[in-house]
């Protein structure tokens, strides 16, 4: 496993590249505060607000996908009171049996500051069929629910007839998800091209006997219907000078985020702002972590190091310490909702694991074999 010289990102998250310097690509093109240049992203923006001012037939300039977290709270305020545009809100649920009181609650604190949402809730019986389809084909649960949620708003886009639909960070830019680099920073149509949406393919799911008339809501539009539809999507962190996880969740805690005690070692989020709206989570990234190497608390750090508020080496102390951490009561609670004994888990997940980066201990617990941060 090769570590970006910069951050701690790696050479196995899927569809990264590093380039010959050694950087990971949000390294690559990171650029200082002072270095951007705000004149041409301003005129950038200002082709954007008028394209959805000159095509917003509907009564609404913009869509957001909202679930309320720290980043969408954010969007939607910056849209509204900063771009002056009038966003359509839509929110893909969690089933009432795997939404978090607190989700509930940053939804509904969203919308009372104004905004009209859309909220779509899927068959909790096909969600949860999915999951556990998703959970045994890939040893990733949220395949099928991350499906839902990121097309659910450009499905409403087109029903709606609205042109523009904004995210928050582009995953290249912020993580190194090369598959949905668009034509520059800002553009989004490729989004779904990421390894978890895979082009939206639906195939895996048919073939788990789930039929189509019961995932409709898991359809990503096409590319042909989306460029009839003229739509965009928009990635707004390059418009941003402060588009980070510790901003948002500053910014959406003022205006009534309700966010957790940080308890890193059961979840590896050390400030507590994110997986707000659900526990199970946090079990996809523990599986994630033993198959690439790189948990939640690699995430964060990241994002600290590359804007400057944590050197390499503080980052590295909190991975060692918190990244592979995981909570035994929410695993149990996930094992039951998806109707799986934990000893299948256990099983399952061990066929997930890489072995060259985890050996497992006699008191059976995953050890890592490398060294975190090294550079060779
Ligand atoms: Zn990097």
């Amino acid at each position: 496993m090769k570590y970006c010289k910069r951050c701690l990102n790696v050479d196995t998250r899927p569809n990264i590249i590093f380039n010959d310097d050694g950087l990971c690509y949000p390294c690559s093109i990171h650029e200082d505060l002072e270095e951007i240049d705000w004149d041409l992203r301003r005129d950038r923006l200002k082709e954007v607000v008028e394209f959805a001012k000159q095509n917003n037939s509907s009564g609404y300039d913009c869509i957001v996908g909202v679930s309320g977290g720290k980043d969408s709270t954010r969007q939607a305020f910056h849209i509204k009171d900063h771009f002056k545009l009038n966003p359509l809100l839509v929110s893909m649920n969690y089933p009432p049996d795997q939404i978090s009181k607190r989700g509930v609650d940053n939804l509904s604190n969203l919308i009372s500051n104004g905004f009209d949402c859309i909220n779509i809730s899927c068959s909790p019986i096909t969600w949860k069929k999915a999951m556990k389809t998703a959970f045994f084909k890939y040893g990733n649960w949220a395949k099928s629910t991350e499906l839902a949620l990121f097309s659910s708003v450009p499905r409403v886009a087109i029903a709606y007839q609205i042109p523009l639909v904004f995210w928050g960070e582009s995953p290249a830019s912020a993580i190194g998800e090369m598959g949905t680099l668009g034509s520059d920073s800002i553009d989004g149509n490729k989004l779904k091209y990421s390894n978890t949406l895979a082009g939206g393919d639906i195939s895996w799911l048919l073939e788990a006997n789930i039929e189509r008339k019961h995932i409709l809501q898991y359809i990503y539009p096409s590319d042909n219907e989306m460029l009839n539809a003229n739509l965009k999507i928009i990635f707004m962190d390059y418009f941003m000078s402060d588009f980070t996880s510790l901003a948002n969740s500053n910014y959406a805690a003022l205006n009534g985020l309700s966010i957790k005690k940080p308890n890193p070692n059961k979840e590896p989020d050390y400030f507590g702002t994110s997986m707000l709206d659900e526990d199970f989570i946090n079990i996809n990234m523990y599986i994630r972590y033993l198959k690439f190497g790189f948990g939640r608390t690699s995430d964060i750090v990241n994002w600290e190091i590359r804007s400057g508020r944590m050197t390499r080496d503080e980052g590295i102390s909190l991975v060692e310490k918190f990244d592979g951490n995981y909570d035994l009561q929410i695993l149990r609670l996930f094992c039951e909702y998806i109707d799986i004994s934990e000893k299948q888990f256990w099983v399952l997940l061990d066929t997930y694991v890489n072995k060259e980066l985890f050996y497992l201990s006699p008191d059976l617990k995953y050890i890592p074999k490398f060294k975190v941060g090294q550079i060779n």
